[in-house]
């Protein structure tokens, strides 16, 4: 089978296209520009004629299935233009390609967000049957000057929002089904093309910034405990929301757990993958201050059944990530 990758380039996609080539499958990814071609080019060149690139309309073209994860990620915009448009827009083209030229496939995988569940400072266990109607509300009553995570969420949450609608209003039509996954804060090693940390995705950056440059300025993750999963399970769980049939017609949370105190996991390995020139901060209490954020992840266990890698496991594969590129 064929799989089309959209946003190729991308921390999580490249991960994703990796998984799906192991798995045996032919790979077709999209990127935006040509110097992002030749560093995938490069990566996956052992696949032979098994990774090939293609551009909306014609790259839907052939496939057997799609995992949509282009879509903007960065929490300081300016403008609610900069991300609504490009993530409601990015999603619905694409579907509308699938209904048009998909004749041969059979699911999109989009790669939602918990952003899109989740909504800040509510303390509940939340799960599927919730969406974040908070960041709706807020980038509604305060347009651009709302703050600029309020304006991500609210982007992925509209994107999210108008894929099932498009599924909806088509599904009499159409031969394929739609699957969305849920992941919170994504962490890992990274096999994308960044030359240096700046270059790094959102959360990758955050999670070095919190670990080895100043953990104290990253509320996320050193005063309430956000949620995580490894780059790596988010590439597995979209080839399993891809070949579980149970998985169509569903959204569902892929979450880890708590990621408290990454810099205290980071100190507690042994030996430490951390150069010892590296100073980590230390003394952190072991205790949240604000409640960490909880998920309902019983229906991912059900559908996809994996078994998530542990906040050590990926601290230390991380950290020897950065080691080995001399961050
Ligand atoms: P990256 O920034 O590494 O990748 C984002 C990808 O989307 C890139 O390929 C980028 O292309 C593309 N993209 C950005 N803006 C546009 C646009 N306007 N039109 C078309 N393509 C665009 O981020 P991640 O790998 O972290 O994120 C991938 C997906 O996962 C996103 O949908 C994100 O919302 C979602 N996600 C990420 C989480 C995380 O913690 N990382 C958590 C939950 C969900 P280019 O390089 O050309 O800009």
């Amino acid at each position: 089978d064929k799989v089309l990758v959209s946003g190729a380039n991308g921390f999580i996609a490249t991960w994703v296209v990796r998984k799906f080539l192991e798995k045996g499958y032919a790979v077709r990814g999209t990127v935006r520009s040509a110097d992002k071609s030749k560093f995938l080019q490069d990566s996956f060149k052992s696949y032979g004629d098994k990774f090939e690139e293609g551009a909306f309309d014609e790259a839907v073209k052939g496939v057997n299935a799609i995992a949509h994860t282009a879509s903007p990620f960065y929490l300081n915009a300016a403008s609610l233009d900069e991300l609504i448009g490009p993530a409601v827009n990015g999603t619905v083209s694409i579907l509308k390609s699938a209904a048009k030229n998909g004749q041969n496939l059979k699911r999109v995988v989009v790669t939602s967000s918990c952003a899109s569940v989740l909504e800040v400072g509510v303390d509940k266990v939340f799960s599927e049957l919730d969406w974040n109607e908070l960041a709706i509300r807020e980038i509604k009553e305060q347009g651009d000057s709302a703050p600029g995570p309020s304006k991500y969420r609210a982007s992925k949450t509209l994107a999210e929002k108008a894929a099932w609608e498009f599924y909806e209003k088509n599904k009499s039509d159409i031969k394929w089904d739609l699957s969305v996954l849920n992941p919170p804060f994504v962490f890992g090693p990274a096999i994308h093309d960044v030359k240096s940390t700046d270059a790094l995705n959102t959360s990758a950056r955050q999670w070095y910034e919190t670990v080895l440059v100043d953990g104290k300025s990253k509320d996320f993750l050193t005063v309430q405990g956000s949620a995580y999963i490894d780059v790596r399970d988010v590439a597995e769980s979209h080839v399993l929301a891809l070949e579980k049939e149970a998985a169509g017609g569903e959204r569902i949370i892929i979450s880890a757990g708590t990621f408290y105190l990454p810099v205290n996991a980071a100190n507690a390995l042994s030996p430490s993958p951390i150069p010892s020139h590296t100073p980590l901060p230390v003394g952190y209490p072991d205790v949240a201050t604000k409640d960490p954020v909880k998920y309902d992840t019983t229906k991912g266990a059900r559908i996809l059944g994996l078994k998530y890698r542990t906040k050590e496991e990926l601290t230390r594969d991380t950290l020897a990530d950065f080691e080995k590129r001399g961050w």
